[in-house]
């Protein structure tokens, strides 16, 4: 079963959620004893052989600059024309937002079973079974793909990045990008210095915070700490913040290795869009806010006292 893996990417670099399904589909190449191979459409600052050193033998790219901007149908038509040249069976993407809109057009297409949202490695010894979060991340399911092709999409923070020594080589193909049916007509960049979806850690601020003109301590902190900022929905739909920063259920999921909530009660719907984070810490003045049973570390206190103790104590660390 040959694996070929999609290399997503903005702004010219390559999103460390796609190095992750980079080696999580070498890893299930190594074993099936098959060889793993990427695909990147569009242009990258980065020399593409150096995905060597992430275990993939081969790159395929389709180098057209049109392609830097995603039109899922256009992308689910060359994915599966590239699936077919490359004759993989296996296809890995991201479970980020390009994944889910590439990956369903494409199985679709192939008439290939779909298993998103996966958060293991697969069982190969009876077919192939994958284990992938469900009801939000309340529960897991084990899902047996049988189709010829078969196409996974690799939850983010899942599997983790591990470097190699080696060199891919590099094939060029030409696959016309023309006949997409949505034309763009300008593009508004979200807010924030870092992308929400890519953070490493976020920093995020609830109706606890009482208002926008207290939000300039969570941006301190952001910036602090190299963090995103988010916010639970309501602060959205105050327009305290910006609706692109609302996490959950009915905004964006997110799954950093540190979320700080700061003010957030933890409803069940805003823990949907947070709860694959690696460690969560909570800031609520509030000992029985449900979200410290979803908590790793607690800080019961008022925000206003806290995060200002926080910020200070970084910069101290910081001057050292
Ligand atoms: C269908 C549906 C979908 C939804 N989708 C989402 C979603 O995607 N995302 C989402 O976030 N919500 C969503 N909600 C809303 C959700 O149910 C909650 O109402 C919401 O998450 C509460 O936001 P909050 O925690 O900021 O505010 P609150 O519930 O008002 O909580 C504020 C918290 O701040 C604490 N606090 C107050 N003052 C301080 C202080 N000085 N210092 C420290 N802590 C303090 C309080 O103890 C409290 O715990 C949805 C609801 C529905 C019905």
């Amino acid at each position: 079963m040959s694996v070929l893996i999609f290399i997503d990417h903005t702004e010219g670099q390559i999103k460390k959620s796609s190095l992750e399904a980079v080696c999580y589909g070498v890893k299930i190449a190594q074993q099936l004893g098959q060889p793993a191979e990427g695909i990147l459409l569009g242009t990258v600052q980065e020399d593409l052989t150096n995905l060597g050193n992430y275990g993939l033998t081969k790159v395929y790219q389709v180098k057209d600059e049109v392609l830097n901007r995603l039109d899922p149908q256009i992308f689910a038509r060359i994915m599966a024309e590239a699936v077919g040249k490359a004759g993989a069976q296996l296809v890995i993407f991201s479970n980020n937002i390009n994944g889910k809109a590439i990956a369903p057009r494409l199985s679709a297409r192939l008439k290939a079973g779909l298993a998103s949202g996966v958060v293991a490695l697969p069982d190969t010894s009876k077919g192939f079974v994958v284990k992938k979060n469900v009801f939000s991340g309340k529960a897991f399911a084990h899902v047996s793909l049988d189709t010829p092709i078969k196409i996974v999409t690799l939850n983010q923070n899942s599997y983790p990045v591990t470097k190699l020594e080696g060199k891919a080589e590099i094939q060029e193909w030409q696959i016309p990008s023309a006949g997409g049916r949505v034309k763009e007509l300008s593009v508004t960049k979200a807010s924030g210095e870092i992308p929400l979806t890519e953070a490493d850690i976020v920093v995020s601020g609830g109706r606890g915070l009482k208002g926008p003109e207290n939000w300039p301590m969570i941006e301190e902190l952001a910036r602090l700490l190299h963090a995103a900022t988010a916010c639970s929905r309501p602060v959205a739909d105050a327009h305290w913040r910006p609706h692109n920063e609302h996490v959950g259920q009915t905004g964006i999921a997110i799954a950093p290795n540190l979320y700080i909530a700061i003010g957030i009660s933890g409803a069940i719907q805003h823990l949907a869009g947070v709860n694959r984070s690696k460690v969560i810490v909570v800031i609520n003045k509030d000992p029985e806010a449900p979200f410290f049973k979803a908590a790793d570390y607690g800080i019961v206190g008022d925000a206003f006292e806290v995060v200002p103790k926080i910020i200070e104590a970084i910069k101290k660390l910081k001057a050292v």
